[in-house]
């Protein structure tokens, strides 16, 4: 860990001092101002990737390195003067970049005009004016401090644009060449190279041929910004301050004048220029295909997450289908268990009097014919008395199922209470509700029950709707209930009906009986 904590000062402080011994070899002037500046492209970009504690170790470094670069040429004083503009460029430079984005990426267009604005010109428009002034107080008269000032800051500019965007793509990580693009590379590599080679190298004078002119290369860096990125290029970029600095250097190309400095700084601004624009146009570039995939994964989210809540809803609905399908069977549930009757099975009182009244309304509507037969175990307190009152139940649940399984579906068989039973017959005038009546009773007397031995009988009254005054269900069942008076009273196991021809009584039995 502490290793490493020295590692990367060291590797910059030497790479600190390459590119300064690089920048003093690439002089094109006779006081030693150089065309590029690496070291503090080097120096910033260590800055704005390293841990702020670690600046020191940096900061330190590059002093050594400076001063190690410099001492053949000049003196002490003048290498420690160097080292204070430069690092006080850097330290500016690095502050408030990292103030305005943490990490300082070159992958928005922000930052690289951020970049552009601190690092491009205010840090070293102000590092240059002290510089020029130590350059100033010994160098020629011909050239002015403001040419020195120039020359420095430019010079610095197109250091730090050769360095810095490629060294913080490179340690980003998102420098990687997708494999596919490798052939696309090469070829991006190729034309450069050939128009490299034939505007700096070949292009020299006064040709005015359009494939000689340098501005060219700004529509070929638009090739890798649009289809790589800013990483590559800026590798581009660095390829062709090479190549123009080479051939510069060696008296070749389009930008020689008669005044060095003019040289200089047509080279100089030039190559700023280009690498400027082309990494801001990258940035924006990869700006926007950032953005555009986070809206797709944005989108693909959305959708995902719509669906899935269509699947819940889908869910929800079939949860809701099954509640409430298991709602209705226990509302049918509820319903038969308020309507029957739970010992024998048969419609209780307030389901009979419901159906019962419908039907007989029918009946009153379509002047239909409707009978009511009320049926009274006999002597059944006797059967509770003698077997018990189990046995009681047991023969009531008997004659109930008997009953219940000689009728049709559309009939109303009901418990009233106790051993009372009462029977409504749509459809049924009263003579054959008296046939039936008296199939009951037989049926009844002929049941066997193991519970009690010797047997039950049943008394029967009946009653049809329309005759001796019976024009209602009220009516109707009282004449039922005094018709079963009549045969209780003629000693039982007897079907009756009320009969006119005995006004005294009121009553008499016309039925049949053993
Ligand atoms: P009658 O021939 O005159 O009808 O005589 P009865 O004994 O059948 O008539 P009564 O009304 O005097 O007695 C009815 C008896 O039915 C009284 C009661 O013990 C019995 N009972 C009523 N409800 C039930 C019941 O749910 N279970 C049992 N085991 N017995 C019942
Ligand atoms: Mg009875
Ligand atoms: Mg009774």
């Amino acid at each position: 860990m502490t290793t490493r904590r020295f590692f990367y000062p060291l590797l910059a402080g030497a790479l600190y001092f390459a590119g300064a011994r690089l920048g003093v070899a690439a002089s094109a002037m006779s006081e030693g101002i150089a065309i590029f500046w690496l070291p503090n492209g080097i120096l910033l970009a260590a800055l704005l990737v390293a841990r702020a504690r670690d600046w020191p170790l940096y900061l330190g470094a590059a002093v050594l390195a400076e001063v190690f670069a410099d001492l053949p040429a000049f003196t002490l004083w003048q290498a420690l003067g160097f080292a204070a503009v430069n690092l006080f460029e850097c330290l500016l430079a690095a502050l408030v970049l990292r103030r305005l984005a943490q990490p300082f990426t070159f992958d928005r267009l922000r930052h690289v005009i951020w970049f552009g604005g601190v690092a491009l010109l205010l840090a070293p428009g102000l590092a240059a004016l002290p510089g020029a002034a130590i350059y100033a107080m010994d160098g020629d008269a011909q050239t002015s401090f403001w040419s020195y000032w120039r020359i420095w800051w430019v010079g610095d500019s197109l250091g730090v644009l050769m360095v810095v965007p490629l060294a913080l793509g490179w340690l980003s990580g998102r420098s990687a060449l997708r494999p596919l693009r490798i052939l696309e590379t090469a070829a991006i590599l190729v034309v450069t190279s050939v128009l490299a080679w034939r505007i700096f190298v070949l292009g020299g004078g006064e040709t005015g041929r359009l494939l000689d002119s340098p501005f060219l290369m700004l529509p070929l860096l638009l090739w890798p910004a649009i289809r790589l990125g800013v990483w590559e290029t800026a590798a581009f970029g660095l390829l062709i301050a090479v190549a123009a600095i080479l051939a510069n250097l060696a008296g070749l190309g389009p930008f020689h004048s008669e005044l060095p400095q003019a040289t200089v700084l047509r080279v100089q601004e030039y190559l700023a220029t280009l690498l400027f624009v082309s990494l801001a146009l990258a940035a924006l570039l990869q700006e926007l295909r950032d953005r555009n995939e986070s809206l797709q994964t944005h989108e693909r989210e959305l959708r995902e997450s719509r669906e899935a809540i269509w699947q819940l809803n889908l869910e929800l609905e079939s949860r809701v289908r099954a509640r409430t399908e298991e709602l209705q069977i226990a509302n049918r549930l509820l319903e038969e268990l308020a309507s029957v009757d739970s010992l024998t099975g048969a419609s209780n009182r307030r389901h009979f009097l419901e159906m019962a009244r419908i039907e007989v309304g029918r009946a009153l509507r379509l002047d239909m014919p409707v009978s009511a037969v009320m049926l009274d175990l006999d002597h059944f307190k006797r059967v509770n008395d003698v077997h018990g009152h189990e046995a009681g139940d047991r023969v009531l649940q008997t004659f109930a199922n008997a009953i219940r399984t000689t009728l049709r579906s559309s009939d109303i068989f009901a418990r009233l209470g106790g051993e009372e039973f009462m029977l409504l017959l749509p459809g049924q005038n009263r003579d054959n509700a008296c046939a039936l009546a008296e199939r009951l009773r037989m049926l009844t007397a002929s049941l066997e029950c193991r519970e009690c031995p010797e047997g039950v009988t049943v008394s029967i009254g009946v009653a049809g709707l329309g005759m001796h005054g019976a024009h209602d269900l009220d009516s109707l069942m009282r004449q039922a209930d005094r018709a079963l008076y009549v045969s209780k009273h003629a000693g039982r196991n007897r079907v009756s009906v009320i009969d006119d021809e005995a006004p005294d009584l009121g009553l008499a039995e016309s039925g049949t009986g053993p």
